[in-house]
């Protein structure tokens, strides 16, 4: 009855993870999506706990009560400006329970393990070891605790790779010859060393494709968890969570025309790639206030493309209630959504709709650049990276080919932004120098509430 159970919970818990992932592939059915993995990961655990194995349930309830703590506490209190460093670190536990779960198992056999156990066994190890330090140092540098900055030394690649060939040489010669105690632990640490090494050269901004990456990685050690467990549910999510995070990367690179290759080993944002964009000439062209406002309150369509700056100034508010006010006044107002807008997937979706923005009024890459020459204002707010004609025009600039909205085909554009900083590729922008385009300089949230303020008395 008790196995009947276990059985029945687990096979609940799989199918509300897969209705759950299907719901987070659409921003309308995200939320109801995240609710049915919620409570698929509920079943989980009520099924574990009814588990005959358990002899005392202390340490699995004192577990509970922090982990929830915890939980609860980062739930109410992390910005979702931190949501990337925050990932970053729910990997890393979650990576290290594995390896935990992994060494404590191949001590409670002594080293006598069949070669299947032992080759899922030293999978979810190496992974989840190198997975860990990963992740922490990800942490560290999306927290700002280290330079994000991506740090090198030559012959680097060449020293990662022989480090983690030898890795998986002794993962290899411990599925031959599993009772090698030392040997386990030698191949634990390089895991853990690899992990450090594998971030190490890779700069903050390109940190949420590794993210996902290391994701991957976890899913793909809960998933050997699983069948060194024998757990069937951990193995599902595993594999879903493997795969799924692996998918992500891909998406992302796709979406900033890179290989992963080259978000692995190309150090993006380091001074050598920076200085490749070279000087723009010309001047920016400042913009009043009241001139902005009467340009918006007077046009017929504006388009607001967001961007990392609305993130950090938490401006999506001020951005709503300004398209309330030029609605009113009878002007079509649409979002311009870059796929690698801000610093994590749906990173604009999450924060718009946040402030109630109607999801039919955001408009992705393709439907909206066709719209851009009808378009009388473009407001930029924060954005940069995701708007610079260079990527499109050209062929020598590091981003060339990523595909970019393109504002500097509207009527008129303004650029809201502190001064002159670069985004996260630290390359100049053309579309700052050019004739169309108006700057008006402040912090995004700022400027916005000051241009409401314009708009209804223009
Ligand atoms: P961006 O290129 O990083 O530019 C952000 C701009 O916002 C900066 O130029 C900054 O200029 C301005 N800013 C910062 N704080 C502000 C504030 N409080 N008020 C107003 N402006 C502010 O951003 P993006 O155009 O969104 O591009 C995203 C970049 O991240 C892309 O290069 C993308 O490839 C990369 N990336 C994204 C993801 C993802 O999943 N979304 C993943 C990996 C990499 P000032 O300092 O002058 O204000």
């Amino acid at each position: 009855m008790q196995t009947y159970f276990i059985e029945l919970s687990y096979l609940l818990a799989s199918v509300l993870f897969i209705l759950g992932l299907k719901g987070l592939s659409h921003p309308e059915t995200a939320k109801r999506g995240m609710h049915l993995a919620e409570f698929g990961m509920l079943m989980a655990i009520i099924g574990t706990l009814m588990h005959h194995e358990i002899i005392t349930y202390t340490w699995i309830l004192s577990g509970l009560v922090v982990g929830s703590i915890v939980g609860l506490a980062m739930g109410f209190w992390v910005p979702m400006t931190a949501m990337p460093q925050r990932t970053a670190l729910s990997h890393a536990f979650g990576a290290f329970a594995a390896a935990l779960v992994g060494i404590s198992e191949y001590l409670r056999h002594d080293g006598k393990i069949d070669k299947i156990t032992m080759s899922a066994l030293g999978f979810e190890v190496m992974l989840g070891a190198l997975t860990t330090t990963g992740s922490l140092l990800a942490f560290v540098k999306l927290q700002g605790l280290v330079r994000g900055t991506p740090v090198t030394f030559k012959g680097q690649n060449v020293f990662n790779m022989a480090l983690l060939l030898t890795t998986i040489g002794i993962f290899i010669y411990l599925i031959v010859v599993p009772g090698s105690l030392p040997l386990f632990f030698v191949m634990v640490g390089l895991a853990l060393v690899f992990g450090l090494l594998l971030v190490m050269p890779i700069g903050s901004a390109d940190m949420p494709v590794v993210m996902s990456l290391l994701n991957s990685y976890a899913g793909l050690a809960s998933a050997a968890t699983g069948f060194v467990l024998n757990n069937k549910v951990l193995i599902i999510a595993g594999t879903l969570d493997g795969f799924s995070g692996f998918i992500l990367s891909v998406l992302m690179c796709r979406a900033m025309n890179r290989s992963i290759t080259n978000v692995l080993f190309g150090a993006f944002g380091s001074a050598d790639t920076a200085a490749a964009s070279g000087m723009q000439q010309g001047v920016m062209r400042e913009v009043s206030l009241e001139d902005i406002a009467t340009q918006l309150a007077y046009a017929r369509q504006v388009v607001f493309v967001p961007g990392y700056g609305m993130a950090t100034a938490q401006a999506q508010h001020a951005v709503r209630e300004l398209a309330n006010t030029l609605e009113k006044r009878g002007v079509t107002v649409k979002y311009g959504i870059h796929p690698v807008a801000g610093r994590m997937p749906g990173h604009m979706n999450v924060l718009l709709a946040e402030a109630n923005v109607p999801y039919s009024s955001l408009y992705e890459l393709e439907q909206i650049n066709p719209e851009f020459p009808n378009t009388d204002v473009a407001v930029v707010i924060g954005a940069n990276d995701v708007v610079n004609p260079d990527a499109r025009d050209n062929p020598n600039s590091p981003i060339a080919g990523m595909p970019i909205l393109e504002v500097d085909h509207a009527k008129s554009v303004v650029v809201l932004k502190r001064g002159q900083g670069k985004g996260f590729s630290g390359l100049e922008n053309p579309l700052f120098f050019k004739d169309v385009t108006g700057m008006l300089y402040g912090d995004a949230k700022d400027t916005l509430t000051r241009m409401i303020q314009a708009v209804q008395q223009a």
